[in-house]
């Protein structure tokens, strides 16, 4: 359970110092997040605010469209990409009570800016209207990421969200009912938990069979807020993994011949799927530092897309 509580903005947009992201700025309209994923790396937040409980009181910025607006006034002759979400997530279960989202998409389509959404609810189908009207006058790029689409193990690690079935049915639907670009981020893969063959397969396939244009992949980071989080929840969930989990990681980071193979191994499961238009795509390409797996388009046209917005 969760307090929702409300705030008023001062501003809208985040510039982002990243050059290698497809977008420039991060817009969140809320402060926090219902999903309460066990690998959350936004937890960091917490360190800002002496307020923000991160899972259980969601802040939602009230005044966030009109902000938005001026906003986007002065950033006319910058043509910007905006990523809806960064570090929470625009479609969480408070968007029910608050209904940020509609007047937001209505000042994203009056400046007819590029849009990146990844949303791990089926929420965004009540927006489905204005999120059609938007993919035809500038690119939308809708996502959803899963890390497994075990029901009761997703149940486990990301506690507050829409079921893994759910999230790919409404790429699904996206994909079939708008002009809007849809991608799968098969992230984070977790170590020992959601990374063995069998399993990733499942996945790969239910990404396919849910028609989205691209399946982007990327294993498990540490930052300071989630660290300890994670390896706490790991101790419930499985504590036969904890010392392994431990293990690659022992550098900070994950241990780089594991990583190698595991994306061998996706790459493996990938090899021979055909695209939409009967294309045999084999191409595993690099984006900033995940890998992108092209289902109906081809490898770099999923990259150029992201990377022009
Ligand atoms: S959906 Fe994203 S922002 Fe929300 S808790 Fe999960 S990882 Fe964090």
């Amino acid at each position: 359970m969760y307090k929702l509580k409300a705030m008023r903005s001062k501003s809208a947009l985040h510039k982002l110092k990243n050059k290698h992201l497809p977008y420039q700025y991060d817009l969140n309209i809320y402060r926090g997040c219902s999903h309460n994923c066990i690998y959350c790396y936004a937890r960091y937040m917490k360190q800002y605010s002496k307020e923000l409980d991160y899972e259980h009181t969601i802040y939602a910025k009230t005044n966030i469209a009109k902000v938005l607006d001026s906003e986007l006034s002065k950033l006319r002759d910058e043509s910007p990409v905006l990523n809806l979400g960064g570090v929470t997530d625009s479609y969480q279960e408070s968007e029910k009570t608050a209904g940020l989202m509609p007047s937001v998409l209505k000042v994203i389509k009056k400046y007819r800016v590029p849009i990146v959404i990844c949303t791990k609810s089926d929420l965004i189908l009540r927006d489905i209207e204005l999120i059609d009207d938007l993919s035809k006058v500038t690119r939308v790029n809708v996502a959803t990421s899963i890390s497994t689409v075990d029901k009761d193990l997703a149940l486990k690690l990301e506690p507050g969200a829409p079921s893994p079935q759910a999230r790919l049915k409404m790429i699904q639907v996206i994909s079939e009912n708008t002009n809007a670009m849809t991608g799968v981020h098969l992230f984070p893969i977790l170590p020992k938990l959601t990374d063995g063959y069998e399993q990733l397969k499942r996945s790969v396939e239910s990404s396919h069979r849910s028609q989205a244009d691209y399946l982007m992949l990327g294993s498990l980071y540490f930052n300071k807020g989630c660290r300890g989080y994670y390896l706490n929840a790991i101790k419930q969930i499985n504590p036969n993994i904890y010392s392994e989990t431990l293990k690659l990681y022992q550098s900070g980071r994950l241990d780089l011949r594991y990583k190698k193979e595991l994306y061998k191994m996706i790459a493996s499961i990938k090899e021979g799927k055909e695209g939409k238009e009967g294309k045999e795509n084999k191409e595993v390409i690099t984006c900033n530092s995940n890998e992108v797996f092209p289902f109906k388009l081809s490898a770099e046209e999923a990259i150029e897309w992201l990377k022009k917005g």
